[in-house]
């Protein structure tokens, strides 16, 4: 139904809406800035323990395969797969249902703790590996302000997946807040650090 021509709202009232939908995004876009990542089934990731950072198995497209080869489904070209459920995101392991729960980009499996690694991102049909050079990073994060502050939503959607993918993340300790970021020892005055990476990777 086309509320403007039901004549139910007059213009200045769709334009509230419009201006409440926006905010809504928004607002929704600082809280995902301000959470650790979340799991998308077009990435792929190394799956490592998070108390040895021992490789345990990469998820690529929702596929799980195991580091090490252990015996497999004789009709099973890979180990397992992740499932996003409406009570979460599970993986499967052969007969074996809902064995591991991811939450973030964490995951438990029969009492152990993991972290997913984000290796790969596909962006727009085009695979893309995590942005490492940190002058770049800091020209998208730069950008992605800008964007935010003009409101520039196709802009700063298309600038999103590459930043939040990125090998660095916006440094916890500062925020990268103007003022705060100059004294900032964590950051050394950059406003972002290298993500952590486990003990024993790369
Ligand atoms: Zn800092």
């Amino acid at each position: 139904m086309d509320l403007l021509s039901e004549g139910l709202i007059d213009e200045l009232e769709q334009f509230d809406m419009n201006e409440m939908a926006d905010a809504a995004y928004w607002h929704a876009v600082e809280e995902l800035q301000s959470m650790p990542g979340q799991y998308r089934g077009a990435s792929s990731y190394d799956v490592v323990h998070i108390d040895n950072g021992e490789l345990l198995g990469t998820i690529s497209r929702s596929i799980f395969n195991f580091a090490k080869s252990e015996p497999r489904g004789a009709y099973s070209g890979y180990d397992g797969k992740v499932y996003s459920e409406p009570d979460g995101v599970w993986l499967s392991l052969g007969i074996s249902r809902r064995v591991g729960k991811i939450a973030g980009l964490a995951m438990e499996m029969n009492g152990c703790r993991y972290r997913l690694i984000e290796t790969e991102r596909m962006v727009d049909g085009v695979t893309h590996h995590p942005l490492a050079d940190a002058d770049v990073y800091r020209a998208l994060v730069d950008a992605a302000q800008v964007a935010q502050e003009e409101r520039d939503l196709r802009a700063f959607e298309k600038l999103r997946p590459h930043i939040e993918s990125a090998a660095f993340c916006i440094c916890p300790e500062c925020l990268d807040r103007f003022g705060a970021r100059d004294d900032c020892t964590t950051c050394a005055g950059k406003g972002f650090v290298t993500k952590p990476a486990p003990a024993g990777l790369r």
